[in-house]
């Protein structure tokens, strides 16, 4: 095995491992928390060798690396978008991502949902969640979503499955956990006011530096990048 992949092979089982044991803690099964592998800075070889270690959940934070990335691997990756999606953008992104982190505005899902009856698809999208109200950042304040909740049972084509937050930068994980419980009850009282066919049973939470509490609250799709690359950044280690 190449330096390369013998980095990435130990990244990724102590990632894994982690997430076991986060599972175990809060009496999960670790099979319900999906590893999504965050490549938004990795070398293309390193995607790759993520790929021939048996990662299939991607994430890109821009569409146009998305959509790139996509055709040069296809299967088995499902990609996933979880960077800022701009309307203009909307049209080349549906093919490709399997799943829509990161929008942030009826605005934005309106424009989703004219795209896909135009283009006969049902995408899977998840609303991003400032919980913690920080203005440097995307997504909906809970007061408006929870307001304007009954437009999301309107949408035919769209599939609302579920909410996303990126919590504050912290040096104690534990720091961020107000941040994901704030998220997985809004995602209750959201549920309660929506009807059937907005499903919301998914809950994006939880980075490198705090996926171990995200999953102990709840959370079904970690986005982990930088830690799968540690070690990496040296060209020696890439040999
Ligand atoms: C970059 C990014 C991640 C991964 O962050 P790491 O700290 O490198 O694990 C997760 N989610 C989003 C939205 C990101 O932009």
């Amino acid at each position: 095995m190449s330096n390369l992949q013998s980095i990435l092979a130990a990244n990724l089982a102590s990632v894994r491992d982690r997430i076991a044991a986060a599972a175990e803690r809060s009496n999960r099964d670790p099979d319900d928390i999906v590893l999504v592998a965050v490549t938004k800075y990795a070398e293309l070889d390193w995607v790759r060798g993520l790929i021939d270690l048996g990662v299939t959940q991607l994430g890109e934070s821009r569409p146009q690396q998305l959509v790139s990335r996509s055709e040069l691997f296809s299967e088995p990756v499902t990609w996933h978008l979880i960077g800022h999606l701009q309307r203009n953008k909307v049209r080349p992104v549906l093919p490709v991502a399997a799943l829509i982190h990161s929008v942030d505005s009826f605005r934005l899902l309106d424009r989703i949902e004219s795209i896909a009856e135009e283009l006969g698809v049902s995408p899977r999208v998840l609303l991003e969640v400032n919980v913690t109200g920080e203005e440097s950042k995307n997504g909906f304040a809970p007061p408006e979503l929870l307001q304007q909740a009954e437009r999301l049972s309107g949408y035919r084509h769209l599939i609302v499955d579920g909410l996303m937050t990126m919590a504050p930068r912290v040096d104690d994980p534990e720091q961020a956990r107000p941040a994901f419980v704030a998220l997985r009850e809004l995602r209750e009282t959201l549920a309660a006011v929506t009807g059937d066919n907005v499903p919301l049973g998914e809950l994006s939470m939880g980075m490198s530096g705090d996926f171990d509490v995200a999953i102990e609250e709840g959370a079904t799709l970690v986005r982990i990048g930088s830690r799968l690359f540690d070690g990496l950044s040296d060209d020696g280690a890439r040999t």
